[in-house]
């Protein structure tokens, strides 16, 4: 990964405002997205490998799309210029052309050509009538007045894409629309950036892993499986650790390796002020890293920065240890900044507005991100409602909700009927 030329401390000293006790979130995410940056690595992949993978460079269209005019409908193609506004026209049918057809017939005036969706436009035809607003006659075909205008059904050379111009932009997250997209232009392989190589592992003595005893006082390690959900879904490629215990040598020993190994680690617990953690100070010991308290709940401590071992460097995004609170700084914290890692542009998540069915309790001077429930009322309207208890350690209240309901640093007390920013958890892709 290359290095960035600055250092967190130089980008954060020279911030006119900046207070690591109490950073809003929107100027976390600006510090964090001024200081990563893209894997530079570009690979030749395959049309269908290409799903879900960062677009490298702009693809120029090598053709039109289409190539040729063509009929829109299965109908008639005909001179507009026949068709009269007060009385109906008959015209005679002259042939028939297929999609792929390669016969070029001459339509005169007076003349029509039978044609179906796709196929060329005959030079001088501008407006095709669909076949189930005629009679259908073998010979001729009758057109009542007013029923077509001029240029109807008709689609342009290039109106898709016009050859030498822009398919898609470097940036591009290559979504099912872009690979058809691709398809109709002949590409057969895609530059892609490399895969973001994450390594990820939680930190604390109470942690046990699937299939161990649960020892008294222990929970089993759950943000591990939350981040691997999370970050597949990315499309990163994932180095999980597992779980490390909270000391010294166990934490740096991982700390180094996923350091070497990575280009993004991605830690859970031990950020807060513990007594028994140890992350901090290695974290601290290893790199470049702030530790900072982000006006957000759940989730407000949090370590980002560069870590560096045996010349090898990954940034560092060190997350609380409740499981909510994971979540919530990875997909409004972390995601945004793993994404541009990747190389992808503009990933902004898109919000929605929902009206609240319910009061909420809101303090001014921080992000709170509820889990919520939205669905339609009788009105047809977005509505939500919060998912029962809402702790940054009830994993329920996640997978209750179908969205998050963002309430803004400046908001405060909302009132039943308010509108309120949602973000779901699933569109359509
Ligand atoms: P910490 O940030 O390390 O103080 O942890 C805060 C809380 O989150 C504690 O109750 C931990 O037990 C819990 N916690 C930390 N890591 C995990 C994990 N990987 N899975 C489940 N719970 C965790
Ligand atoms: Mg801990």
């Amino acid at each position: 990964m290359t290095q960035p030329n600055r250092t967190l401390h130089d980008l954060t000293r020279n911030l006119a405002t900046f207070d690591p006790e109490a950073l809003p979130v929107d100027r976390a995410q600006a510090i964090i997205n001024a200081f990563v940056t893209p894997v530079q690595a570009i690979e030749q992949v395959a049309l269908r490998s290409a799903l879900d993978r960062i677009l490298a460079r702009d693809i120029v269209s090598p053709i039109s799309v289409p190539s040729h005019d063509n009929s829109a409908m299965d109908g008639y193609a005909l001179r507009g210029s026949d068709l009269r506004a007060d009385q109906a026209v008959t015209l005679e049918v002259v042939g028939t052309a297929f999609a792929g057809g390669t016969d070029r017939v001459t339509v005169l005036s007076g003349q029509c050509l039978r044609i179906m969706t796709g196929a060329v436009m005959p030079t001088d035809c501008d407006t095709v009538i669909p076949q189930e607003f005629t009679d259908v006659g073998d010979k001729r075909i009758t057109i009542a007045a007013g029923i077509v205008r001029p240029g109807d059904n008709r689609r342009f050379a290039g109106e898709d894409l016009q050859a030498g111009s822009v398919a898609l932009a470097a940036g591009t997250i290559i979504r099912p629309a872009d690979l058809g997209l691709l398809a109709s232009l002949g590409v057969a392989e895609v530059p892609v950036r490399r895969r973001l190589r994450v390594a990820f592992f939680s930190t604390g003595n109470e942690l046990r892993s699937i299939g161990e005893v649960l020892d008294p006082g222990c929970v089993y390690d759950s943000n591990r499986y939350t981040l691997f959900g999370m970050l597949s879904r990315l499309g990163c490629d994932l180095i999980d650790m597992g779980v490390v215990k909270d000391d010294e040598a166990s934490l740096e020993a991982a700390m180094r390796m996923a350091c070497e190994s990575a280009d993004a680690i991605i830690t859970s617990g031990g950020v807060s002020v513990g007594a028994a953690d140890y992350t901090r100070q290695i974290m601290a010991r290893l790199g470049d890293v702030g530790f900072w308290k982000i006006g957000m709940r759940p989730g407000r401590p949090m370590a980002f920065g560069q870590v560096t071992s045996n010349g090898k460097s990954a940034y560092l995004f060190g997350l609380p240890g409740n499981p909510v609170a994971v979540m919530v700084t990875f997909y409004f914290i972390a995601r945004a900044a793993l994404l541009r890692m990747m190389g992808a542009t503009d990933t902004p998540l898109p919000m929605l507005q929902a009206s609240s069915q319910a009061p909420i309790r809101k303090k001014p001077g921080r992000t709170e991100y509820q889990r919520g429930i939205v669905s339609r009322n009788d009105a047809g309207r977005m509505q939500v409602r919060i998912t029962g208890a809402q702790g940054s350690g009830i994993l329920r209240s996640m997978t209750e909700a179908n969205c998050m309901v963002v309430l803004h640093d400046a908001q405060g007390n909302v009132n039943a009927g308010d509108m309120v920013d949602v973000v779901l958890f699933d569109g359509l892709e």
